[in-house]
């Protein structure tokens, strides 16, 4: 199935991460279950933009659902540092104003996407971390958790693996792949507008301390409605090196590229060859979506007016659902 590039009224493109995505511990029950949470969550975001709503209220729902569900690594379901503990980065970017808010490093909140938005609507800044960002998060009455809500028993065991490769003396395989994740999500809403929101836990075992490509604005997410609005996921030293959303919007800009012509020479020509791997979703101001990735799989799905809803995990056919 291919994707219709005619511009649409309105569009929506998801991921929930991209990595290795291992076909055969993929039961047909989990992956029954990551469709129905991609499903879940362009469901949430459609909602919004049918009704005429903006595309930044939609990737903010979006990502609140997939936030909420457990089987990806963000909110809920987030992945450990080396020290065990769970530190989540967000970011969300309105195309209209280049408005942006991020936060990173953080614990508490239940949906970092919100404390994210929060730092774009309620202070002057773009990024907070630390005890200002959760300070933060409670003023706007954020919901908050304590760490039961946020484990998963499979994200602790992919740490104690990593944990364990590391401590064998094996020479580093350089498969980043498996310890990625993220979600995120771009729109083009009825007006015209574009917008991106993007929330992780990061990669399995990274440093206390360390801040993905996420959060970083022009690196991981990026919304401008002069060219588009662009979610990553993948390797995030890589991501933020070659500024990754911003050279998209570059390249369309500058070299007038299509948003297909552009994002895949970022990710498939630019970051494949460099062991970059990743994947990322974006829209152009027109309604048109791409979504490539270098590696065995994305989870993905994509919404556009008046089309059935489209999701995937690795590069067979969309599954096709209302
Ligand atoms: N890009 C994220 C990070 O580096 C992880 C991922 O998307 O898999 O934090």
């Amino acid at each position: 199935m291919t994707i219709d590039q005619s511009p649409q009224p309105f569009a929506l493109a998801i991921h929930g991460g991209a990595g290795t995505i291992d076909a055969s511990l993929l039961t047909p029950e989990l992956e029954d279950a990551y469709h129905a949470g991609l499903r879940t969550a362009l469901l949430a975001g459609r909602d919004v933009l049918a009704a005429g709503g903006s595309a930044l209220d939609a990737v903010t729902a979006a990502v609140i659902a997939l936030e909420d569900e457990p089987l990806f690594n963000a909110g809920r379901g987030a992945v450990f540092t080396a020290d065990g503990t769970q530190e989540m980065d967000a970011a969300i970017m309105d195309g209209r104003t280049r408005a942006a808010g991020a936060v990173a490093g953080l614990f508490g909140p239940r949906n970092p996407i919100l404390a994210a938005r929060a730092v774009m609507e309620r202070t002057d800044h773009v990024m907070l971390i630390g005890d200002s960002a959760l300070a933060l998060a409670r003023r706007a009455g954020l919901a908050m958790e304590e760490a039961p809500y946020f484990f998963t028993q499979a994200r602790w065991d992919a740490l104690q693996a990593e944990l364990a490769f590391r401590a064998s003396g094996a020479p580093d395989d350089g498969n980043e792949q498996r310890r990625h994740g993220t979600v995120g999500a771009v729109a083009r809403d009825r007006h015209g507008n574009v917008a991106a929101a993007t929330s992780t836990g990061g990669m399995t075992a990274k440093a206390v301390g360390r801040v993905g490509d996420s959060p970083v604005i022009g690196a991981g997410t990026f919304a401008d409605n002069a060219t588009c609005a662009i979610s990553a996921t993948g390797h995030g030293e890589h991501f933020i090196r070659h500024v990754v959303a911003h050279e998209i919007a570059a390249r369309m800009r500058w070299g007038g590229q299509s948003l297909a012509e552009a994002a895949d020479a970022v990710v498939i020509d630019q970051l494949g060859p460099i062991g970059g791997s990743g994947g990322l979703v974006a829209v152009d101001s027109a309604g048109r979506v791409t979504l490539p990735f270098n590696c065995a799989g994305m989870y993905r799905g994509i919404a556009q007016a008046d089309a059935p809803l489209l999701t995937a995990i690795h590069r067979e056919e969309y599954r096709v659902s209302r």
